[in-house]
């Protein structure tokens, strides 16, 4: 049966560029994908696979229940796009101004489509239950998954997997690794208030720019002073804001940034330390600061058992003929929070165009349209694994 569903999501291949190019052409933006859900649904329609819609926003969960017992066994795939403006010239180009596919989501739903149509004509002969998540709102935290979850996405689900079509990583490729996978995602902002004055009566002011700039040197060794070297984080700032005359001391100076890292109690600390590095300096200038730190996803921690059938019998997927243990990623994902209830595992689908090598996020981001197939078998492989073991 496997190797008939996986042949029949090759034979699928037209209909998977073809669902992923329109979602290309009709993106929408984190908690905006109306069209995008209805879309899904109505393919689930046509499809004649029973599904439930508007969970935890715009998600929508399509099973197929299998005729032979087992376990249930959710597979993932998001759906949003970004605040981007497309520069491909390509005929499936975005037609929504300043929004745009550039992080491969579409590809995504393209596969999960696949695999529900091809799993549907083995329905009888299927051990347990597939659950099918389309996720809203990855891209921007709060993100999606947390109120699907919170909405019961996860009831009777024994494991989930997902996958993200990579675009630096060439086809046939699979990447992942045990543990800490890609990183939890903050960001803070902090404000001085000092008391602003003339540029050349400086003794009269409590002056935030000074400040600024002492905070600046000194979050850096937040990460590589206080934290034990064997530890990975990053703090970064990516915003200073303050003054508009060159001749004045304003009252205030903000900086915006963000904080990754892979184990929570690294969170707490750097939180922490940050606190005790502003109120230093502020207090030594005897003026006052805020921090506002807003917790976003946290890592993605793979479980074991799960991330095995990738690493070692990865190669088992037809299509993939490489499979690389990889360094964790720094960027985030929501895919942590279907982690930290049920076991299961993430891991990217090679989906580089060779010659047309843009990262995640930037306007020529493409993907490879061969990736399609053989994520969809990759997500399969996982069912089938996890049924087995
Ligand atoms: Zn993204
Ligand atoms: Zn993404």
């Amino acid at each position: 049966m496997w190797e008939q569903i996986y042949e029949k999501i090759d034979a699928l291949y037209n209909r998977m560029v073809e669902d992923r190019r329109y979602l290309h052409q009709h993106p929408e933006l984190s908690f905006e994908e109306k069209e995008t859900s209805k879309y899904i649904c109505n393919r689930y329609d046509e499809l004649e696979i029973p599904y439930q819609k508007n969970i935890g926003g715009y998600g929508v969960i399509a099973k197929i229940v299998g005729g032979k017992p087992g376990k249930t066994v959710a597979l993932r795939a998001d759906f949003d796009a970004l605040p981007i403006q497309e520069e491909n010239d390509v005929p499936y180009k975005s037609k929504v101004d300043g929004v745009m596919h550039a992080c491969g989501h579409d590809g995504h739903t393209a596969s999960l489509l696949a695999v529900a149509e091809a799993v549907l004509p083995f329905k009888d002969e299927l051990e347990g239950t597939m659950v099918f998540l389309h996720q809203p709102a990855e891209e921007y935290a709060p993100g999606g998954a947390k109120p699907m979850i919170e909405d019961g996405a996860l009831e009777g689900v024994d494991a989930v997997f997902g996958t993200h079509l990579w675009a630096t990583t060439p086809v046939h490729t699979i990447e992942t690794t045990n543990g800490a996978f890609m990183a939890g995602a903050d960001r803070f902002e902090i404000t001085f208030k000092g008391k602003g004055g003339h540029g050349a009566m400086p003794h009269q002011t409590k002056d935030p720019v000074v400040m600024t700039g002492q905070a600046i040197v000194e979050l850096q060794q937040v990460v590589s002073r206080r934290l034990d070297p064997l530890q990975s984080a990053v703090l970064t700032i990516g915003v200073i804001e303050a003054g508009e005359a060159f001749n004045v001391i304003p009252d205030t100076a903000r900086l915006q940034g963000t904080v990754r890292y892979l184990d929570k109690n690294v969170q707490d600390q750097i939180i922490d330390e940050m606190h005790k590095v502003l109120k230093g300096i502020s207090e030594s200038y005897d003026a006052e600061y805020e921090l506002d730190y807003v917790k976003g996803y946290p890592p993605v921690i793979n479980h074991p058992a799960e991330t095995e059938y990738y690493l070692n019998e990865g190669k088992d997927i037809p299509g993939v003929n490489q499979v690389n243990e990889v360094p964790p990623v720094m960027g985030g994902e929501d895919f942590a929070y279907y982690l930290e209830e049920r076991p299961g595992t993430f891991f990217f689908t090679g989906a580089k165009i060779e010659g047309h090598d843009y990262p995640h996020h930037h306007p020529k981001f493409d993907i490879n349209e061969e990736a399609l197939p053989i994520a969809a078998k990759a997500l399969v492989h996982g069912y089938k694994k996890y049924q087995e073991s």
